[in-house]
């Protein structure tokens, strides 16, 4: 029976420490870290996203900034804003909440945020950081994982395999790469990959970031196994749950996490660690 790491108490804790570090920033009359949300449209999920953000901002003090824009808003337009919150020294942290509409140049978008507030890590200049091993802010999701994974305290990474399935820019690439970094051994899977469960059942370490409802089954898993599962799907049911069949793989896994309450509440937690690094940074240079 795996024991279910609960990613939401990890991330209270890193949310407290914050939260003291924003007290005291308040003691001492200084600036507040200042993230920026821009929402382009209403896309549902998009609008649950940005409000935990927001909600997660002001739980531990930090200053938020929604800019919600309508879904005709133009990639100029856009443009001009984020170019305003770079040059603004008030400003720590610019995310813009993807989707976005299919008239807006998504790459363009992410390429024209100050990689210094970049505190998604979706700018090519802090993927290439990523990809030396060089300090960077880290996409938040991967850098959620990790986090989960360091906790897990008798796990050391090095030498074991780790199998990824999925290859997205948010989460399947980059986790690879710090997976790699921690010195496991890392196979990348996705849609095209062939036999994908026999090369599943080898994972010491699985991450699972696909989006299909409760795809991965006891007949992927190894004995003994750590299972991240990064999925956010609704079932049949309209419930939510992962990309793992979590009654089922638990009971062979040896950690897995749950949805929700896994992965999710680490994503947050980081982008708000992201940002008070951003902030720290800023500081500094002042
Ligand atoms: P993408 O849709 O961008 O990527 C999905 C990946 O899964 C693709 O690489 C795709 O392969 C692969 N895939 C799809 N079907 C299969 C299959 N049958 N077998 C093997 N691989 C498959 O998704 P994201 O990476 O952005 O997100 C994945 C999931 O994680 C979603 O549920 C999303 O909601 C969730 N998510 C959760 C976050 C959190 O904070 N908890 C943050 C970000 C995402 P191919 O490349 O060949 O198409």
């Amino acid at each position: 029976m795996a024991e279910v790491i609960y990613g939401s108490e990890i991330a209270a804790e890193i949310k407290a420490e914050l939260k003291i570090q924003m007290d005291a920033l308040k003691q001492e009359n200084a600036r507040l870290p200042r993230l920026v949300v821009i929402l382009v449209g209403a896309h549902p999920a998009s609008l649950s996203y940005v409000s935990g953000k927001e909600k997660a901002c002001a739980a531990i003090g930090m200053e938020n900034e929604l800019v919600k824009l309508g879904e005709d808003t133009t990639q100029e337009e856009l443009l001009t804003l984020i170019q305003k919150y770079n040059e603004d020294e008030a400003v720590d942290g610019i995310l813009v909440q993807l989707p976005l509409p299919k008239h807006i140049n998504e790459a363009e978008i992410l390429y024209a945020i100050a990689p210094d507030k970049d505190v998604d890590g979706f700018h090519p200049y802090n993927i290439g950081r990523m990809m030396m091993g060089s300090p960077t802010y880290l996409p938040c999701t991967p850098k959620g994982i990790m986090e989960v994974l360091r906790r897990i305290t008798s796990v050391d990474l090095s030498g074991k395999h780790a199998v990824v399935i999925g290859r997205s820019n948010i989460v399947g690439k980059p986790i690879a790469q710090l997976l790699l970094q921690a010195n496991a051994t890392v196979t990348i899977t996705h849609s095209k990959t062939a036999q994908i469960q026999s090369i599943t059942k080898q994972a010491d370490i699985l991450i699972v970031a696909v989006g299909q409802p409760r795809m991965v089954t006891q007949d992927w898993i190894k004995p003994g196994a750590i299972v991240i599962d990064v999925g956010v799907n609704r079932d049949e049911q309209n419930r939510l749950c992962g990309d793992v069949d979590f009654d089922a793989v638990k009971d062979k896994a040896a950690y897995i996490t749950p949805v929700p309450k896994g992965i999710g509440p680490m994503t947050i937690a980081m982008l708000l660690k992201n940002t008070y690094d951003a902030y720290l940074v800023h500081r500094k240079r002042k």
